[in-house]
């Protein structure tokens, strides 16, 4: 029998690997970690029993289009939806990349959008951030001179440093390049009000901004992404999706998720006030092992995400990130996320914000693992 040939290119890809292990404390995926209100789960369940399963789902999902378009003050029309984030940037890069042509990345930054120029043959041409993970604003406008840009992806707030960008800065390079400019904010709900780059898409062609059901609202399990566009931009994204990539399970979910908007809003508030306080924590943890060794071990990073970066100077106490990690998971069953072999994140470890018994226990495990009780 002879092998089906893949495209040479793609030969030696590996499928994405999100380290998921099975423990007590899951801080790895920036997930929601009090999870959907039981009240709102059962509101869910009921509508579920209502759908016809047997039937295709609605392509355009104009119910869930409805609803998003009166949250962020804009036409249906503004408004595209996907299964997962995910699926909306590869569709992106797919439009708007391609042979020939480059996406600007603000490295270090999510992996998908390298991925995904890789699967699409999009050239990527990297503006790398500022040694805090601030976005290199001088070197993001350099880069997107090249002839070759045709997309430029702004996370903000950043996964996994959580640095936001300027929305200033974003209009600036919007007004500088013919390039579609996709600003991700899967995390914007964890970030202060005014940060959205929301506003720019009415007064900007070539400006969209990404969002996501799976972080703030509780659906990663869903899958639910979507984009407020400029309207050409968001008929180019309606054309080359998958008619059904939306399930009615996944639309009716998504619906009551934002019927009780206010009720996940609330979860959030609590999810930012303990990010404050787990910094605060791995500050003084920081303080404290800076006393013990006689040099900056640990440096957290402050973040506007619904996760916090800390960076461990292998050298100093004796042990790797990846040390940590693995301690965190097999003594203690916390897993959170490695990102030490990421270029620019080395010695990075990313903390999901859990509830304040999660957030709790983990800092105990670090004073342990770190000899600060
Ligand atoms: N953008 C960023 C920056 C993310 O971190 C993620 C999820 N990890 C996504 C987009 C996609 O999320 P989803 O597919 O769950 O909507």
């Amino acid at each position: 029998m002879n092998t089906p040939l893949i495209r040479a290119d793609l030969a030696n890809l590996e499928p994405y690997d999100p380290d998921m292990r099975e423990v007590r404390i899951m801080l790895s995926a920036n997930e929601n970690s009090y999870g959907m209100p039981q009240s709102v789960w059962q509101e869910a369940l009921s509508r579920l029993a209502a759908v016809e399963i047997n039937r295709y789902p609605l392509a355009t999902a104009p119910r869930l289009r409805g609803l998003l378009a009166q949250k962020w003050n804009v036409e249906p029309a503004n408004i595209v939806v996907s299964n997962g984030g995910d699926e909306l940037l590869f569709n992106i890069e797919l439009a708007y990349g391609g042979p020939g042509r480059a996406l600007v990345n603000c490295t270090p930054t999510f992996s998908s959008y390298a991925l995904y120029a890789e699967l699409t043959l999009t050239k990527v041409i990297e503006a790398p951030r500022h040694s805090n993970f601030d976005v290199n604003e001088d070197a993001l406008l350099k880069a997107a001179q090249d002839p070759e840009v045709s997309l430029i992806v702004v996370t903000s707030p950043n996964n996994p440093t959580g640095n936001l960008a300027n929305p200033a800065f974003v209009e600036k390079l919007a007004q500088s390049t013919g390039a579609l400019v996709l600003v991700d904010e899967a995390y914007g709900e964890f970030a202060p009000s005014g940060s959205s780059c929301v506003p720019l898409v009415s007064r900007y062609d070539n400006v969209c901004v990404l969002r996501t059901l799976s972080k703030a609202y509780a659906l990663a399990g869903a899958r639910l992404g979507y984009i407020i566009a400029p309207k050409p931009v968001a008929d180019v994204l309606l054309a080359v999706r998958q008619p059904y990539s939306v399930s009615s399970l996944d639309q009716t979910v998504a619906e009551v998720v934002l019927e009780h908007a206010s009720e996940l809003d609330k979860i959030t508030t609590r999810l930012v006030e303990n990010r404050a306080a787990l910094l605060e924590d791995l500050l003084q943890l920081a303080q404290d092992t800076r006393a013990a060794y006689g040099a900056t071990a640990l440096e957290p990073f402050p973040s506007e995400a619904n996760f916090i970066m800390l960076r461990i100077q292998e050298n100093v106490a004796g042990m790797t990130a990846t040390d940590v990690h693995e301690i965190l998971a097999n003594k203690y069953s916390i897993l959170v996320r490695n990102f030490s072999r990421t270029l620019g994140l080395g010695g990075c470890l990313r903390f999901t914000v859990g509830t304040q018994e999660q957030n709790g226990q983990l800092i105990c495990a670090l004073r342990e693992i770190f000899g600060c009780k």
